[in-house]
Formats: C-alpha cells, structure tokens, sequence
C-alpha cells in the first residue's frame, strides 16, 4: 500500500463530470449503448476554417513555445472580444491565455486565496470550484439557490454569508449545470453588495455565447465601474466554437492578479499550445456564423429537452436561459426503489440507477451541491436526446 500521498493529494476528489464521462466511454466500448447526457461538451465539430488555422500553424513551423501567458495577437484579439461584446476596456497586460477556462479559473483562484480564506459559492455550482478552492488552503461557502427563483440567488442571500474571512465571490452565469442566467439589475444588486464588503470577484463567464429566447449575457464587471478592478473575468474557445478539445480559457482583470496568474502559468505549464492559441485567434476574429448556427440548434434541443421531461410524471423540469444543461427536479422519485430493490436515497443513487438500468449517463444533483436534481446535457444530436429521452420515460414510468 502506497503511503506517500500528500494530504492535499487525499482529500483531492476527482471530477465527477470528467469520471462519469470516462465511465460511460468505458462502458460504450464494451459494447454498452449508453446514451451520454452526462458531459458537458457540444458535440459539433470545430468549424473548419479555425482547424485550417492551426494546421496552417503547423506548417509554417509554429510549433514552439510562446510568451507563457499567451501570444500577443491572441491578447489583443481576447481585448477585442472583450470590449464589443461585454463593454470591458483592457490592455494587453491584463490580459492572460491560459489552458482552458478551468486553468484560469484555478489560477485565479490560486492567486487571491491565501489559506483559511472564504469564498462564496452560489450552489447549484459547476463541480470543480470547491476542489479548485480546497487546493488553494481556501473553504468554500456555498450559498443555495431555489428553484423557484430560478436557481439564482439574491444580493441578500449572499450578503447574509458573508463574515470577516470572506473574499471572494466566485460567480458563474449563465451557470452550469442550472442555466440560470442573471439579469443587469440582479447583477447590480449583487455588485453592490461585493463593493459594500470589499469582495473580490472570480467571474466564470465561459457559457456567455450560449444564452437563448433573446437574452443577453452581461457581465458583472461591466455594470459598475468600480467592480471591474476587483474583479477576474474567465472565458474561452471551448464551448461557444465547439474546440473543448484544444484547450484554450482566457482571463482578464487587474494588472497586479492577471501578472500573478502569468507567473504561476509561467511555473506551472509554461504557454497553452502554440497551435490551439492559432486557432482560438482564428474563432475570435472569424465569422460569427458557425456559432449562431450552434446556439440556434441548442436552442432548439432545449425547447424540445424542456417539453419532454414536463410530460413526464413526477419530473419537473424549469425552462433555463443558457449553457446546455437542464436541471429537472426529480425529488419526487427520491426513496422509491431500483430494480435489486434498494432504496434510492439522493440523486446520487438515482444517477446511477439511470445509468445500470436505463443506460442513460445523466449527472447527479449532488456533484453540484444541490440534491433532488439531476443535470441533463443536451449538447448531443437529437437523435440521442429522443433515444435518452424514451429510456428515461420508461425508467421513471417503472420505478411509479
Ligand atoms: N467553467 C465552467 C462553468 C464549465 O462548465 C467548464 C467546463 N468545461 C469550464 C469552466 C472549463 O472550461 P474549459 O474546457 O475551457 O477548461
Ligand atoms: N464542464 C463540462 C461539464 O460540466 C466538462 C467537464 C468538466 O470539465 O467538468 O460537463
């Protein structure tokens, strides 16, 4: 038996969304026909003009390292995105290129929390920010949402966790798995009270393309002009141009954070790929067509995924304004029994009673911090939401 581990190493859980998706290919390649609603990653390929970007980037030799924190074309294209679409004026040294969003996210958060430090997490939350806080020696304060307020929650709701360790509020719209999606004056209530108590912000904005029904995301740096110093803005390549696979997330924010964040990638992993940073300058600066044509076909799924999963007896499943997730509520089976007869007790159990019984992948409530739900990706064709969907009709249907 190994006994070498850190303690940081044991109390490291691993992602569930990452596991359950290995679990379900593992599973697939057997021969299993699972349908996975389980990941979170659009199942369309990169638009072709950004691969042709990156193998143009291949032969012509762009294959060695670059600055640490990202390539200056990329910056200033990332400064380009940033002032048209969220209203933000940055320059180049406030701009860094990191591994995708979770790399940004982690050091971001790496860079503010000091150990026994609060943070302040809206639950339902994405399920890697308490691990990414815990490494950092920070303790992460989740405050809970309601589904009747849309799983948002309100400046009071956070005001009233907030004590003398707190200092930073890592926020997430639209959110995942929820899709919830905060309007300007929710944001300025929120806003207020983080510049009230001196909060910092980590604003994890990387669904801000996927917003549906003539929404608009806004960014809660942008609506008062103060808060835009506190605060880190995240984003990326991977979802809005379907590249998950290239690695790409970038931050923007104050001088001092975003050099930190610089050193410590400089530490750390040294610059993303030279390619991928090619082909994340060609999605910026490209057409827009490829990506409205994606947020027209989710929005399609999610009418649809929407619609079916009401017409189910005991689902309740509310309408979200973004991301590609659903986030019914399934309480009502809570406590029936599987197949072998065991009580399910917490989404957890009903998760995987999906997947042994139904061969359905589908994330339980629990790994985002808020049981009774499950999250239901619709970031794959149809075909498989119909075929997902008639598996899990016929599963509650026997389960009563
Ligand atoms: N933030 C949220 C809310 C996410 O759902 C994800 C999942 N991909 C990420 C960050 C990480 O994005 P990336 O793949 O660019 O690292
Ligand atoms: N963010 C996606 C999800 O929630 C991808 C997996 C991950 O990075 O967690 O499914």
């Amino acid at each position: 038996m190994f006994s070498g581990l850190s303690r940081r190493a044991r109390n490291l859980s691993p992602s569930p969304t990452l596991a359950l998706d290995a679990r379900t290919k593992e599973l697939q390649a057997k021969g299993v026909d699972v349908v996975n609603l389980g990941i979170g990653e659009p199942d369309f390929d990169t638009p072709s003009h950004i691969g042709d970007a990156a193998v143009q980037a291949i032969r012509e030799g762009f294959t060695k390292y670059t600055p640490a924190t990202g390539i200056p074309d990329l910056k200033k294209a990332v400064c380009k995105k940033f002032l048209e679409d969220n209203g933000l004026e940055y320059d180049l040294s406030q701009v860094v290129i990191s591994v995708g969003a979770k790399q940004a996210v982690y050091n971001a958060v790496q860079v503010l929390c000091d150990e026994g430090d609060e943070v302040i997490v809206p639950a339902p939350y994405w399920v890697s920010y308490t691990e990414i806080i815990k490494l950092a020696g920070g303790i992460p304060v989740e405050v809970p949402s309601r589904e009747e307020a849309g799983f948002k929650v309100s400046a009071a709701d956070l005001e009233a966790a907030i004590g003398d360790r707190t200092k930073i509020l890592l926020f997430n719209s639209p959110n995942n798995p929820s899709g919830a999606v905060y309007d300007r004056d929710e944001l300025l209530a929120i806003a207020d009270v983080c510049l009230k108590r001196g909060l910092y912000i980590i604003s994890d904005e990387i669904y801000e393309k996927l917003v549906y029904g003539g929404l608009k995301h806004v960014s809660i740096a942008s609506v008062r002009p103060a808060l835009k110093d506190r605060t880190i803005v995240i984003n990326g390549v991977s979802k809005a141009f379907s590249m998950t696979g290239w690695r790409i997330g970038f931050a923007a924010g104050p001088r001092e954070a975003i050099k930190a964040m610089g050193d410590l990638q400089g530490q750390v992993t040294s610059n993303p790929t030279s390619i991928s940073q090619k082909a994340a300058l060609a999605a910026l600066l490209g057409p827009k067509e490829p990506v409205e044509a994606m947020v027209r076909e989710f929005e399609k799924r999610r009418n649809f995924v929407v619609g079916e999963l009401n017409s189910i007896p005991g689902l309740r499943c509310s309408t979200p304004g973004g991301a590609f997730y659903v986030y019914p509520n399934v309480s009502a089976f809570i406590g029936k029994k599987n197949a072998s007869g065991k009580t399910i007790a917490d989404s957890a159990d009903l998760a995987e009673a999906i997947l042994q019984e139904a061969a359905v992948a589908v994330v339980p409530g629990t790994a985002f911090g808020m049981d009774g739900y499950v999250r239901i990706s619709y970031a794959t064709s149809m075909e498989n939401l119909r075929k997902g969907i008639d598996r899990l009709r016929r599963f509650f249907a026997a389960l009563g």
